[in-house]
């Protein structure tokens, strides 16, 4: 274990708290304590707003062309210092070494890139009204919080940093309590790009540090990623001072598989899309329809791809491509849902066990898991899992796939596939969902925006939509003549 303590990342440096309560953040493919953080209190917090102030004043000063030639650099700075960042993600998080490597930095950098390139070219509009006229103009909120979850934990910051602070705004940004780390490296190299210290804090803690944020008058806006519930305790609280909001919750996401499509695509897709991060990712379609013509087809190569070429193990040796789940509260949480399935009478045709064997001896590692014979009012095919389990489920024609699929209360993605191109974008339209796929899953560039239905969301992230979400329009009328008045 590293004797040091992180603590909170505020103007700049590290804070303390005065009390000096901290807590431990597991390695959990290992089991063991990794290091120990710092729980921000009340003046950690009210030292993070006056720094937030003060580098909103500086930063929203600059021109959009300063801040984004600042940004750039920090993107560059995130490519350059990928394998060190990466490792940290997976002692935080025990994903493979493969992914982070090859995802989280470079996908947390992209954005960054990405918003750096639009905030210069952000236009308010002007319109004349026949001598006088009025003009808009972008401007940004002030400080923004970001609350992030522990599946992601550098992208997540990145995504919220990189319009925040394109935009102008300053931000305070909470971290999962089990994923402290990214946020602070992230907070540092914004530093040795350029940006002004108190443009971007991160303060640490559970719950209470993120009640904190919501709860504080001086913040404008609050972007969330984590579950529905505590999205909507979050949006409750930030209502009491009326902060915007931007909500990225979770879901139970469907894949349609049509009998017209390339299996071995399906197949690859619904792995992706269930074992990829142990399934801990917000967009998974654990929910696969398959068309009664090729479902045993499809059955065959999904559970020989799942035998032969799942890799579980140290998460850092490269070959591993199944890492631990987060927490031991949270593997007993999966396990649970697999129990439940059997006891609601869906078949376990693999996995659906702990892996205790080897490296994985004492981490928290659960076997890709595939169910068949699920009905749609089953718990585990209704809630969300957030582990490697796959719930596979028959249909016979197009309407019956796509009212199965929309009969949820989360509508934050899909995933469809068909050769038939009318039927692929007649089906997409009627799917409730933010974030489609056809014939694909899981990419996500920071091109495009991304954001829930219903239960799943409010706003968006990335794509150039999102540029709205961190500005506020202000309207200038300019009168050109004399004031008419009726006094
Ligand atoms: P979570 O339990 O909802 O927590 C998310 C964050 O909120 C954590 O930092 C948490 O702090 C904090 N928090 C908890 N209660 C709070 C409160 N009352 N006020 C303010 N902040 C509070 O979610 P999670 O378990 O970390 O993450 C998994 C969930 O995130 C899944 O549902 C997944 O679908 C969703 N997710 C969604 C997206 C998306 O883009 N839509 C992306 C990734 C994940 P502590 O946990 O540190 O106490």
């Amino acid at each position: 274990m590293n004797d040091t303590v992180l603590t909170s990342w505020v103007d700049g440096q590290p804070l303390s708290n005065a009390g000096g309560e901290t807590f431990a953040v597991t390695n959990p493919a290992t089991g063991k304590t990794a290091y120990r953080v710092e729980q921000a209190d009340e003046a950690v917090m009210e030292a993070a707003v006056q720094a937030a102030r003060k580098g909103f004043v500086a930063w929203s000063a600059l021109s959009a062309m300063e801040r984004s030639r600042i940004l750039r650099r920090a993107a560059d700075l995130l490519r350059e210092r990928n394998d060190e960042l990466a490792r940290l993600e997976v002692i935080d998080t025990g994903k493979p070494w493969q992914e982070a490597s090859a995802v989280d930095v470079q996908t947390g950098a992209d954005a960054i890139e990405f918003f750096a390139g639009e905030a210069p070219g952000l236009e308010g509009a002007t319109q004349d009204l026949g001598g006088d006229f009025y003009y808009t103009r972008r401007e940004p909120l002030g400080i923004c919080a970001g609350i992030g979850a522990w599946n992601y934990p550098l992208q997540i910051a990145c995504w919220k940093a990189a319009p925040a602070l394109a935009c102008g705004n300053s931000m305070i940004y909470k971290p999962s309590e089990e994923t402290p780390r990214g946020a602070v490296e992230l907070a540092r190299i914004f530093q040795e790009a350029g940006v002004p210290d108190g443009v971007f804090n991160v303060i640490q803690g559970d719950y209470r540090a993120g009640q904190m944020l919501t709860g504080h008058p001086d913040i404008a806006k609050v972007s969330f990623t984590g579950e529905s519930g505590t999205g909507r305790t979050v949006m409750g609280d930030a209502a009491k001072s009326l902060k915007q909001v931007t909500m990225e919750l979770g879901g139970k996401s469907p894949m349609l598989v049509f009998d017209d499509t390339n299996l071995d695509d399906a197949v690859s897709a619904a792995m992706l899309s269930n074992f990829y991060t142990q399934g801990e990712i917000c967009t998974n379609t654990t929910r696969v329809f398959v068309q009664r013509s090729v479902y045993d087809a499809f059955m065959e190569r999904l559970l020989q791809r799942t035998r032969d070429n799942i890799v579980a193990g140290d998460p850092m040796d490269p070959e591993t491509n199944l890492g631990a789940l987060i927490s031991e509260r949270h593997m007993e949480k999966v396990l649970g849902y697999i129990e439940s399935a059997q006891t609601e009478g869906a078949t376990l045709a693999i996995g659906g066990h702990r892996i205790t064997d080897g490296a994985c001896a004492h981490g928290y590692f659960v076997a890709p898991t595939v169910f068949t014979d699920c009905t749609d009012d089953m718990t585990f095919v209704r809630e969300e899992i957030f582990g490697p389990v796959m719930a596979v489920l028959v249909f016979d024609d197009e309407d019956e796939a796509i009212r199965r699929a929309n009969d949820t209360d989360y509508g934050l993605a899909a995933s469809v596939f068909t050769r038939d191109i009318q039927r692929a974008h007649r089906v997409i339209h009627q799917l409730q969902a933010g974030i489609c796929w056809l014939n694909s899953y899981g990419e996500s560039p920071a091109e495009m925006p991304v954001g829930g239905y219903k239960l799943s969301g409010l706003g968006r992230e990335n794509g150039r939509a999102t540029l709205a979400h961190y500005t506020q329009i202000k309207s200038v009328y300019v009168g050109m003549g004399p004031v008419e008045a009726p006094f």
